[in-house]
């Protein structure tokens, strides 16, 4: 098994110091798995590579004691890819051998250890259960370019199809502790396996190594169910620690995390697209859009020419922005999208025009004075033909396991509403600027408490008139 990592950084060679290994020297390490090795297949001041070559004992292997392995290993004496593929093996090769450059420490480097450089990895056999498109969302979101190579089953057979195995490069600016700490947590992520016990203290490493991304990661719920190896207990109490630790977090993930077990927003978000392709929208706003999970959406969706996110939150835009890759899109996808700060509780003619406008899960973080100007601003002034508003139903609340009783889904609601006064407020609204409202549930409906999200679609009364 061979990861290189290598940098055009210049000078190159000070990959050494970052790695702590001499460029001119080859380095051995015992594990108690087998032997690492480290090399420079290059040591030039434009361009250096390190490798580390992981030598798993296949024979040590199969005498370990069964049960050690998981149930994959029931057939490890005759079958086993263990010693051949990038696994938890090499992670924990990673964390001895690379344990400074890890932890982003170097005694001769200290400025470039704190700096993003250009890097590239390349994995020789990378097992990626999900395929490309899993490998794809757990890089991309963290700025990966990625090129990835499906070996099939057996050359011999092409009959037999693909495998789950990729040669894989990966390439990025970034500090090199953060590359390692990617590799160190998703490398067993996508091979969905894990050679030793996972208890408690498991959690301890995702949340170490995962500081400073996870929290912000569109796939930070299978991540971190795949690395806690599917344990229910422990998925729950490190996704809790996740959005305790993370006072950064954005609005939406923390109440992701409460709604997660229904994938509502996923439901919420293709819901929401649904409708403003019916209503034949073509140019679209996208208000609150935060990390820009239904800008996604629509700009794979043709029919939408024009399409603007806005967001009150910098922070939030800039995500969006690294999320969508918009530095990255081709010209005719940038042409499409715009992105920009504003504040839905002042008019703004930048809004204006517009056949139809989304505000996702927005209203309930506004202050009562402040949902009254929204409602002006963007009914009266913007005044487009078809709003989609989505909203919490309190009443569907006591159905979280993981809500307390009486709270909201994020502490930043200013409050939640029941169907009824949804209701009163949506009719009250488009009496008064001329909109007619229709209702409808997003996600898991009950009879008693109705469904977790509320959404009202508001047509300009001209255009209902229109459709009559
Ligand atoms: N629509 C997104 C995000 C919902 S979270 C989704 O469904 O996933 C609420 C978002 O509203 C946050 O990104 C927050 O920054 C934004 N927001 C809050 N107050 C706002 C205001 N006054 N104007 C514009 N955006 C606002």
């Amino acid at each position: 098994m061979l990861l290189t990592i290598s940098t055009t950084y210049s000078p190159a060679t000070d990959l050494g110091y970052l790695l702590h290994k001499h460029p001119e020297r080859i380095q051995s390490f015992d594990l108690t798995f087998g032997q690492a090795h480290v090399f420079y297949p290059e040591a030039r001041d434009e361009r250096c590579t390190a490798a580390l070559l992981l030598d798993v004992d296949a024979v040590g292997l199969t005498r370990r004691p069964h049960g050690r392995f998981g149930e994959n290993f029931a057939l490890a004496p005759y079958v086993s890819d263990r010693p051949y593929v990038a696994s938890s093996f090499l992670s924990v090769a990673i964390a001895q051998v690379f344990s400074s450059a890890l932890s982003g420490k170097s005694k001769e480097r200290p400025q470039l250890a704190e700096t993003a450089i250009p890097l590239e990895v390349k994995l020789s056999t990378l097992p990626c259960r999900g395929g490309e498109q899993l490998l794809r969302r757990l890089f991309e979101p963290l700025g990966y370019k990625i090129s990835a190579e499906r070996h099939t089953l057996d050359a011999q057979f092409p009959d037999w199809g693909e495998s789950c195995y990729f040669t894989v490069t990966l390439q990025n600016t970034c500090r090199l502790s953060e590359l390692l700490t990617h590799l160190y947590v998703l490398i067993p992520v996508l091979d969905d396996e894990k050679h030793y016990w996972v208890d408690e203290a498991e959690i301890e490493k995702l949340l170490k190594h995962g500081k400073n991304w996870l929290a912000a990661h569109p796939e930070q719920e299978s991540i971190a169910r795949r690395y806690l190896k599917h344990l229910r207990p422990l998925t729950d109490q490190a996704l809790a620690r996740l959005c305790d630790t993370d006072p950064q977090q954005t609005e939406e993930t923390i109440q992701a995390q409460v709604e997660a077990r229904i994938n509502l927003n996923e439901v919420r978000l293709q819901t929401v697209t649904e409708v403003l392709k019916q209503c034949g929208a073509k140019r679209v706003l996208d208000l609150g859009c935060g990390e820009g999970k239904l800008l996604r959406k629509l700009l794979r969706e043709k029919q939408f020419e024009e399409i603007v996110g806005m967001d009150v939150s910098h922070r939030a835009l800039k995500i969006a922005q690294e999320r969508l890759h918009y530095e990255r899109l081709p010209e005719r996808q940038k042409e499409r999208l715009r992105l920009f700060q504003g504040s839905l509780n002042y008019q703004d003619k930048r809004l204006v025009g517009y056949d139809a406008a989304a505000v996702i899960e927005v209203i309930e973080h506004f202050d009562p004075p402040r949902l009254a100007a929204f409602a002006r601003v963007l009914f009266e002034f913007a005044g487009p033909r078809t709003v989609v508003l989505t909203t919490p139903n309190i009443e569907y609340n006591v159905k979280f396991e993981n809500l307390q009783a009486g709270t909201f889904r994020h502490k930043d609601h200013r409050f939640e509403w029941t169907r009824d006064e949804f209701h009163s407020w949506a009719t009250r609204i488009s009496k008064r600027f001329g909109y007619a409202a229709v209702f409808h549930p997003i996600g898991p409906m009950t009879e008693d408490v109705g469904s977790p999200t509320q959404m009202a679609v508001f047509t300009r009364e001209d255009r209902a008139a229109e459709r009559i």
